[in-house]
């Protein structure tokens, strides 16, 4: 069986939920193996094999974290030339497509992003997308070598499956060149207590309908121990930071809850959230053209739906 490689997300070791994801997703297309790019992988460890990794590659290297992508490149390239995996995956997100971009390129491979899900087939490995606004679902393969994939996070709940986790330390060279842009300082934002809005299980978003008051959209968020999106129309108003918008220009999200509350559901709209697996909307307007895709409707107005399902999940 072909080996699967999967990128690991983590800080210092502290595992992403994306990796045990990817891990998952993996196990359908072949043997999976983990990369691990850092320090902290006697932390990871245990995780990455309780979610079937049957090895793990890992390159440590100071240069991780100081450089833009140019050192996980480097590293990556190498664990491919040695293991030549049917696929490698990585979560979507800036750094993840450049990197596979330029794995694309430097192995002679093929390159796909922003799958929504992935299967043993093809060339190896089919992925999933959604195109064109979300207008169309697609199934592609690379035609030769190792194909290079991002996924989007939350495309598929993590299931466990005991794999062997054999450590197998691979030594790379970084070269000077991966090392020409450096970070010479790195702040991380102030936390809203909140998840990640690209990795979330649940996603509560506010339009238009909010009238700007986000305050019944957060509290209903926090019951649900959600992220809160916005569409772009609250975004342009300076409702909301554009980091939270979702959509065509904005994030795309895929996660296992997409409530949209206030939003009339234009196509833009569509193309950051149609992936998502149970989608509701809350609108006053019975005709607005979210309702076209929705798994449950609620026709009515969000000040007064909104605080009435808060309190319902409070009681839980
Ligand atoms: P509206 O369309 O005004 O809808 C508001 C809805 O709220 C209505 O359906 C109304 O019935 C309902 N409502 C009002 N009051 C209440 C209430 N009290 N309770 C319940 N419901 C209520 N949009 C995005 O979101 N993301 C993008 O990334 C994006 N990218 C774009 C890119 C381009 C190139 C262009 C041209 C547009 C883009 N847009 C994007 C904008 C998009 O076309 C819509 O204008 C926008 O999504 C509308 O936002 P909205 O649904 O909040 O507002």
């Amino acid at each position: 069986m072909a080996e699967v490689l999967v990128l690991v997300d983590h800080t210092d070791g502290k595992l992403k939920k994306t990796s045990a994801e990817l891990l998952t997703l993996a196990r359908r297309v072949g043997e999976p193996s983990a990369v691990f790019l850092g320090k902290g992988v006697e932390t990871a460890l245990p995780v990455l094999a309780k979610y079937g990794a049957e090895k793990v590659y890992v390159v440590d290297d100071d240069s991780f974290g100081q450089f833009l992508v140019g050192p996980a490149v480097d590293a990556l390239a190498a664990v491919v030339q040695q293991t030549s995996p049917a696929a490698v995956l990585m979560t979507t997100g800036t750094d993840a497509k450049e990197i596979a971009a330029r794995l694309a390129v430097r192995c002679d491979g093929g390159l796909i992003t922003d799958a929504v899900d992935v299967q043993g087939g093809g060339n190896g490995v089919l992925a999933t997308q959604s195109v064109f606004a979300g207008n169309w679902t697609v199934q592609s393969t690379g035609t030769r070598g190792t194909t290079f994939v991002t996924v989007k996070p939350a495309s598929v709940a993590p299931e466990a499956a005991q794999g062997a986790g054999a450590l197998q330390p691979v030594e790379v060279q970084i070269s000077d060149a991966a090392k020409a842009v450096q970070i010479t300082d790195a702040q991380p934002k102030q936390s809203t207590g909140r998840p990640d809005l690209a990795t979330a299980q649940v996603v509560v978003s506010g339009g238009r309908g909010t009238g700007g008051d986000f305050s019944t959209v957060e509290a209903f968020a926090d019951s649900m121990k959600a992220a809160v999106g916005a569409s772009r129309a609250a975004v342009d108003a300076g409702w909301y930071p554009h980091s939270s918008q979702v959509g065509q220009t904005g994030k795309q999200v895929s996660p296992q809850l997409y409530v949209a509350c206030g939003i009339s559901g234009a196509i833009q709209h569509r193309a950051g959230m149609q992936t998502s697996k149970t989608i509701v909307a809350i609108n006053k307007d019975e005709e607005a053209p979210i309702f076209e895709l929705v798994d449950f409707g609620v026709v009515g107005d969000l000040f007064s739906v909104l605080p009435q399902a808060t309190e319902a999940v409070q009681k839980r």
